[in-house]
């Protein structure tokens, strides 16, 4: 069976390799952002496939049986191509998507709808901002010139940007003591991030809280309505019943 996998997270790295061991013929299809991106086992495919139209073409000339979107929550535009092929080709379509975070007792968190309402809270939170929403986007922020920015990010952000900042080129996973550290050392007093979810990148949240920082987090954008799984477990059993 061909199952293609549109990938850029780790939950779709570790559905690769499960389905590969159970001798599935898997594609894993990543974008092609980050310049030296984490590979999973089996085969791969670099690039947009050219919208929709683009995307059907692919699936049918492959054979492909059943697709399993697990890119990122905040990856909107290759989730709609993924729903809109499914519905043309007929093609059984499931979302793998972790859970978001949960605020616990001692958070100060305040919600955004997207990055630009973000960028508007941040002048009444602090003045030395970690910021953590990856490299696209940050268009957002370029005019807060009397803030300080820590940008972390794989690869380097796409201009413009804030004036006054200093970029960290890291990833994770990370781990709470570091970002303690990391957050101490900067003296950050606000921190952005986008809902991601997951244990990966879930480190700088506990520290915000140990340091009574608040936290800007950009709620996801909706998705199209189809079967999701929470896990690689649940996506595994859906893949075996196709
Ligand atoms: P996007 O806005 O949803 O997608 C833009 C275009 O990139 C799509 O229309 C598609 O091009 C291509 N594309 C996206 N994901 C693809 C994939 N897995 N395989 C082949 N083509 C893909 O996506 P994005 O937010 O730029 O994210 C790009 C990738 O990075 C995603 O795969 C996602 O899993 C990963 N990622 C994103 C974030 C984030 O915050 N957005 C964070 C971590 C990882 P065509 O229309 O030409 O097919």
């Amino acid at each position: 069976m061909n199952v293609l996998i549109l990938g850029g997270t780790a939950e779709a790295r570790a559905l690769a390799a499960v389905l590969h061991d159970k001798d599935f013929h898997v594609v894993s299809s990543l974008a092609g952002r980050v310049a030296q991106p984490r590979l999973p086992v089996g085969e791969v495919r670099v690039g947009g496939f050219g919208g929709v139209d683009g995307l059907v073409a692919w699936l049918r000339e492959h054979d492909v049986q059943a697709v399993v979107d697990a890119t990122h929550p905040f990856a909107e535009r290759i989730g709609a191509n993924a729903f809109a092929a499914a519905e043309q080709t007929g093609i059984p379509l499931l979302r793998l998507a972790r859970p978001g975070w949960q605020e616990s007792e001692g958070d100060r968190w305040h919600w955004a709808q997207d990055l630009t309402e973000a960028a508007a809270l941040l002048p009444g939170l602090g003045r030395r901002v970690f910021l953590t929403s990856g490299r696209q986007g940050l268009a957002a922020f370029a005019s807060l010139d009397e803030l300080w920015f820590l940008i972390r990010c794989v690869d380097p952000p796409e201009p413009p940007l804030p004036p006054r900042h200093e970029v960290l080129l890291d990833r994770g996973p990370y781990e709470v003591d570091r970002e303690h550290a990391l957050m101490t050392g900067h003296r950050i007093d606000v921190l952005v991030t986008k809902d991601s979810g997951g244990s990966m990148t879930a480190a700088k949240l506990t520290a915000a809280r140990e340091l009574g920082v608040p936290v800007v987090v950009v709620r996801r954008p909706p998705r199209p309505a189809t079967t999701v799984a929470a896990d690689v477990a649940e996506a595994v059993e859906w893949v075996l019943c196709r």
